[in-house]
């Protein structure tokens, strides 16, 4: 069972020829689905044949067939008829939503390429960003059907779904986040009322199509389309709403809050994220790690690194800087459509928060590298790295959600520590140390949800990696996504007596 598994083995990295079948685990085993492996000429001509489709230019954005809510009551006759087919849905059993999840599983990776094309058209994510996106989203649907099986099966006490579920997710990661939060509510029993985010509805969806076809019926997974200003506090505060799973920013968890104090949310919110580089690391992996971290879908991640603390040697001699310039220097910015491309475009032209870390410095601080807005569209932006950022700065303790990298320095570990702990936030963090001694200290005084030694502190893995944050990163009850407790806190336990 997913019980026997051992959690602590580090992620198998398997990759994929996608022309060779790809071996389906078996029922009740749960095995990470593999990415893409790049180095298999096959899949090179594959990903080429994707990249044919992808514009050019602008992202491209299109409206998608979802139920328009434009008045108060096409919400109420929306809200009761999606609460009544969640009672069929309820009705059916782990056993049988399962084997549709296991479906769905199925169809997503089906659609593999079709995901990639339009990740890349409209959410702007490079291929190689996008790709170990479907793996999680087909990785969530395979592994939450497990865990559906397994809340059923606990002695003594049956598990309720909670109703009916609103997820509201973000555009940056526009189909495992999605994919995730509704497979979760669907494996928990729940039905699903699904708004995507305006910035990604066709990745959107795509998902809703995919597990429609796999069997979820299309009055149990909603795709909804609000006029946010007029009804989206209706809905979210709407009593018959059991849960809402947000993504996003820590404000609109506030907001949310402040239209409904009792909201049960379930909230993954924004993070300020650091990695701690100490005289043992490995520095090649490390500036690797931290570029790949810092720059990946252009920095617009919230797991995404922002700080790099350098601790005593590491931070007073010139190597780790040397090498940082030269590896942010040599990436290439450009469209996802054009297989060189390094870094993609920003998903829309800076807001005035991101405009501000792109282009104002603080008190201290100099460019190592200085962001350089590449055109028209106010869109591509070539990275930037500030060095001297001070403690207590805004640097230090804003998420500004792009480009953009602040390099900080401690005498010791422990001093790197507070820094990293002194921001609100506490999503990921890393460490980039072979000292045994150092990584216990990490391990036992850092404040994130998710640690990270000697790796890249995005792309968590479903089972392996469960993901969430502490303290402003999460708000609400909720166990990690990807992880075991994730489901529990889509429904309630009651004694078995009770029930039926
Ligand atoms: N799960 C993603 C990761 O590990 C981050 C999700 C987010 O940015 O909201 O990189």
């Amino acid at each position: 069972s997913l019980a026997d598994l051992d959690d602590t083995v580090p992620p198998a990295h398997r990759v994929a020829d996608r022309f060779a079948a790809v071996p389906h685990p078996q029922p009740g085993l749960f095995e990470n689905t593999p990415d893409t492996d790049p180095s298999v000429r096959s899949n090179r001509e594959w990903a080429d044949e994707i990249l044919a489709r992808v514009p050019s230019s602008d992202l491209g954005r299109a409206t998608v067939a979802a139920a328009r809510v434009s008045s108060e009551p096409e919400l109420e006759s929306l809200v009761a008829a999606t609460r009544d087919a969640g009672l069929a849905w309820a009705a059916l059993g782990a056993q049988e939503r399962g084997r549709i999840l296991h479906r769905a599983g199925d169809e997503l990776e089906r659609r593999r390429a079709e995901l990639l094309e339009v990740m890349a058209s409209e959410a702007g994510k490079t291929l190689d960003q996008a790709d170990p996106e479907v793996s999680e989203a087909v990785d969530f649907a395979h592994y939450y059907a497990e865990l559906g099986l397994e809340l059923e099966s606990v002695d003594g006490a049956s598990f309720v779904p909670a109703g009916l579920t609103l997820v509201t997710p973000p555009w940056n990661f526009p189909v495992a986040i999605p994919a995730g939060s509704a497979l979760a509510a669907l494996a928990a029993g729940s039905a699903v009322l699904f708004k995507p985010a305006g910035l990604s509805a066709r990745c959107g969806a795509l998902v809703a199509e995919a597990l429609w076809s796999a069997g979820v019926p299309r009055e149990v997974l909603r795709l909804v389309d609000v006029d946010e200003d007029a009804l989206g506090r209706q809905l979210v505060s709407h009593p018959s709403v059991d849960r809402v799973i947000l993504t996003g920013a820590f404000e609109t968890a506030s907001l949310f809050r402040s239209f409904r104090p009792d909201l049960p949310l379930l909230a993954e919110t924004s993070g300020k994220n650091a990695i701690i580089v100490t005289p043992s690391a490995d520095l090649d992996l490390a500036v690797k790690d931290v570029v790949a971290s810092a720059f990946g879908h252009a920095g617009q991640k919230c797991s995404a690194a922002s700080l790099v603390v350098l601790v005593g040697s590491v931070a007073t001699s010139p190597r780790f800087r040397s090498q940082l310039l030269d590896a942010v220097g040599s990436l290439t910015v450009g469209m996802p459509s054009d297989a060189a491309t390094r870094m993609g475009p920003l998903i829309e032209a800076p807001g005035p928060k991101l405009r501000e870390g792109l282009t104002t410095l603080g008190r201290g601080e100099k460019w190592l590298i200085q962001p350089r807005r590449l055109d028209d569209s106010d869109t591509l932006w070539s990275p930037g790295v500030r060095d001297g950022v001070v403690r207590g700065s805004a640097f230090h303790r804003t998420e500004y959600f792009g480009p953009i990298l602040g390099i900080m320095t401690a005498a010791t570990l422990d001093e790197a520590i507070d820094i990293v702990n002194e921001v609100d936030y506490g999503l990921t963090s890393g460490l980039h140390s072979l000292d045994r001694g150092e990584i216990t200290t990490w391990l036992d005084r850092i404040e994130a949800g998710n640690l990270y030694v000697n790796r890249g502190i995005t792309g968590a893995i479903v089972r392996r990696q469960p993901f969430g944050g502490w303290k402003r990163s999460a708000v609400g009850a909720g166990g990690k996504a990807g992880g075991p407790n994730y489901l529990v806190g889509l429904g309630s336990w009651v004694p078995s007596a009770a029930v039926g």
